[in-house]
């Protein structure tokens, strides 16, 4: 079985590439399945109805394997125009969101800053 995680990300062409390598190179896998929605932070965050994005997670963790989920904020989102303080807060209220559906699965926020480096905010 090939080793793979999950990633919720912004539908942001700029923040595609840097996620996926830093993932890649910070962890020892082989695919990472990525699920965007504009401002996916904030969605997560403050969104009451996420049952499709909850769809797609679970086809990743129960028919993929998935073994970690990672949350993503960036700078600059026009799909969640908030301060990086408050995306910071709304990571980590994903990831809060998240861990209590997959209590048994490491979930890891991280933030794209305005040099695109990613940063990890948030493990669960
Ligand atoms: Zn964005």
């Amino acid at each position: 079985m090939d080793r793979r995680v999950t990633c919720l990300n912004c539908m942001d062409g700029r923040v595609q590439l840097p996620v996926l390598t830093w993932i890649k190179s910070n962890y020892p896998i082989d695919y990472v399945d990525v699920i965007t929605e504009a401002g996916m932070d904030g969605v997560l965050a403050k969104q009451e109805d996420i049952s499709e994005i909850l769809r797609s997670i679970k086809v990743s963790i129960n028919l993929n394997k998935s073994t970690k989920i990672f949350i993503v904020g960036h700078h600059d989102c026009r799909g969640n125009p908030v301060d990086v303080k408050l995306h910071r807060d709304e990571i980590h209220l994903a990831a809060e969101r998240l861990k209590k559906e997959w209590p048994n699965h490491e979930v890891i926020g991280l933030w794209v800053n305005n040099t695109w480096n990613v940063e990890r905010v948030s493990v669960q």
